[in-house]
C-alpha cells in the first residue's frame, strides 16, 4: 500500500511547526493537522514573547538542554530569515530577604551554561535603572524577545518550500495501524470546521504536538499504553496592558512562584509593557475536549488589585489606573502546581512501545524558546528509525 505522508505532525503551534519545518527540510513528505483556521492561536500566541537563557530549569532536564540549544537557534534563526527581535536582558529582583533563593537560582543558571550571567547590586540598579525597588538582580543579557507570529509565518513558509503541507480546518481524531503490520497510520481527519467531512490519510509517522490536547490526543490513537499517557493539569495565566510610558528597557522578573516564573514585566516590539502571567490553576471537563473551543481565555479585571499589589513591590511608580486586561494563555503541566514542576516529555516510538508514534507531552514554558531545539531531537530520531 502506498502510504500519504512520512510524518503527519498534529497541531500548528511554534512546536508542531519547527517540528515539521526540519522534517521538510531532510526531505521528508510533512503534513500538519491543525483544528484552527490558521496557524498558532493557541498557547503559541498566548505568551510572553520572552526568549529565555535556560536558569530556571534542573541541571541536564530537557527543559535545559532544549531551552540552551534552543535559544542558540532561535536568535540564529531570526538574524537569518530577517525576523524582529530584540536580546533587550532580564532582571530577576530579590530583596535581602529573599537574596538567598536569589543566589540559588544564579548558581542554578551558571550551572546549566548560562553565558554572561551576574548578580548586580542596588547601586548597580539605582543607576541604571532607578525605577527598579530592590535591593540586587540577577542580570541575564542573553534574554531577548521575537516577534512570534513572524517565527511561525516564517517556518510555515519554509514548510510550503520544502513540499510540506498545512492542512488548517482539519481536525486530528483517531489513529489506528495501518493492517495491524506496523507499518504506518491511519488517521482520521475532520475538514473544515462544523458539518465537517472526514477523510483518512496515511503516515508512516505520527507526532503528537497538540499542546494542551496532547493528552486527548494520545488517548485516539489505537494500541497507545493508557499508563504511559501523563495526565495534564492545567494552568492559567492572564496579563494586563500597563498604558502610559514605561520607564523599562529590559524585561523584569520577580523570583519564581509555585506553578510560574512569576508576574513579570515583558515588552512587545512596539515597546508596549504587559505585566503577567500569573498561575490559576484551572479544572476543563474533559468531555467537552472535542467542542469547538474548550478553553476559557476570559480574564477577571478584578485581577488587576492583586497584578498592582505584586508589581509595586519593585515598581512602586506604578498607578492601578495603567492596567488594561490584555489577554491569557494555558499552560499544560505534568504536576499540580504544589509540586516541583515537571520536565518535558518527548516520548518516542521505544518510549511509547508504539512504532511509528512520537508524543509531546507538558510542553509549558520555555517550550518557544526551546522549539527549535526540539524539533531537531524528534528530526535526528525519525531520520535514525
Ligand atoms: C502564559 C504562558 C507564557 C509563556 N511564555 C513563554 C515565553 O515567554 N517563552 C517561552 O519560551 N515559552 C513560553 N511559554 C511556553 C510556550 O508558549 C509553549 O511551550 C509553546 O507555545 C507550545 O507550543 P505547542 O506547539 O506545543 O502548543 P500550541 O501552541 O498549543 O499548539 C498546539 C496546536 O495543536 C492544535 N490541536 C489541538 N488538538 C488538535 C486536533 N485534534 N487536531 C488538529 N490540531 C489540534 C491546537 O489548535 C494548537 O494550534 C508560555 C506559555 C504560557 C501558557
Amino acid at each position: 500500500m502506498s502510504v500519504d505522508f512520512d510524518a503527519a505532525v498534529i497541531g500548528a503551534g511554534v512546536v508542531g511547526l519547527a517540528t515539521a519545518r526540519a522534517l521538510a527540510k531532510v526531505g521528508k513528505k510533512v503534513i500538519v493537522l491543525e483544528s484552527n483556521v490558521s496557524v498558532g492561536q493557541e498557547t503559541s500566541s498566548r505568551n510572553s514573547g520572552v526568549i529565555h537563557a535556560g536558569i530556571y530549569y534542573d541541571k541536564n532536564s530537557l527543559k535545559a538542554k532544549t531551552c540552551l540549544r534552543g535559544r542558540v537557534l532561535l536568535y540564529e534563526y531570526l538574524v537569518k530569515h530577517k525576523i524582529s527581535h530584540k536580546k533587550i536582558g532580564k532582571l530577576i529582583v530579590a530583596n535581602h530577604t529573599n537574596s538567598s533563593q536569589l543566589e540559588q537560582l544564579f548558581l542554578k543558571g551558571i550551572e546549566n551554561g548560562v553565558e554572561e550571567l551576574k548578580i548586580v547590586d542596588k547601586e548597580y540598579l539605582g543607576s541604571c535603572i532607578p525605577d527598579v525597588r530592590a535591593d540586587l538582580a540577577i542580570h541575564s543579557p542573553v534574554s531577548g524577545i521575537v516577534d512570534v507570529h513572524g517565527f511561525m509565518q516564517s517556518l510555515t513558509g519554509e514548510i510550503q518550500d520544502h513540499g510540506g503541507d498545512i492542512a488548517k480546518l482539519s481536525k486530528f481524531i483517531s489513529a489506528k495501524q495501518s493492517q495491524g503490520d506496523g507499518k504506518g497510520w491511519e488517521i482520521q481527519v475532520s475538514c473544515g470546521g462544523l458539518d465537517s467531512e472526514r477523510i483518512v490519510i496515511s503516515s508512516h509517522w505520527i507526532i503528537n504536538s497538540a499542546g494542551l490536547l496532547a493528552e486527548h490526543i494520545a488517548s485516539r490513537i489505537e494500541g497507545m499504553p493508557e499508563k504511559k499517557i501523563p495526565p495534564t493539569y492545567f494552568a492559567k495565566g492572564d496579563y494586563f496592558a500597563v498604558s502610559g510610558s514605561c520607564p523599562f528597557n529590559t524585561l523584569i522578573y520577580p523570583l519564581p512562584e509555585k506553578g510560574g516564573l512569576g508576574t513579570h514585566l515583558t515588552l512587545n516590539l512596539g515597546n508596549q509593557a504587559l505585566l503577567g502571567p500569573d498561575v490559576e490553576p484551572i479544572s476543563l471537563d474533559k468531555n467537552n475536549l472535542d467542542s469547538e473551543q474548550p478553553f476559557d481565555y476570559s480574564i477577571s479585571e478584578t485581577k488587576k488589585f492583586q497584578f498592582h499589589e505584586n508589581t509595586t513591590k519593585w515598581w512602586p511608580s506604578l498607578k492601578i489606573d495603567q492596567l488594561q486586561p490584555a489577554y491569557s494563555g494555558i499552560r499544560p503541566k505534568l504536576n499540580p502546581i504544589t509540586e516541583k514542576p515537571a520536565d518535558f516529555i518527548i516520548q518516542n516510538s521505544v518510549e511509547n512501545d508504539i512504532i511509528g508514534l512520537i508524543n509531546l507531552f507538558g510542553i509549558e514554558s520555555p517550550g518557544l524558546t526551546a522549539s527549535l531545539a526540539i524539533a531537531e531531537i524528534i528530526e535526528s530520531y525519525i531520520t535514525k528509525h
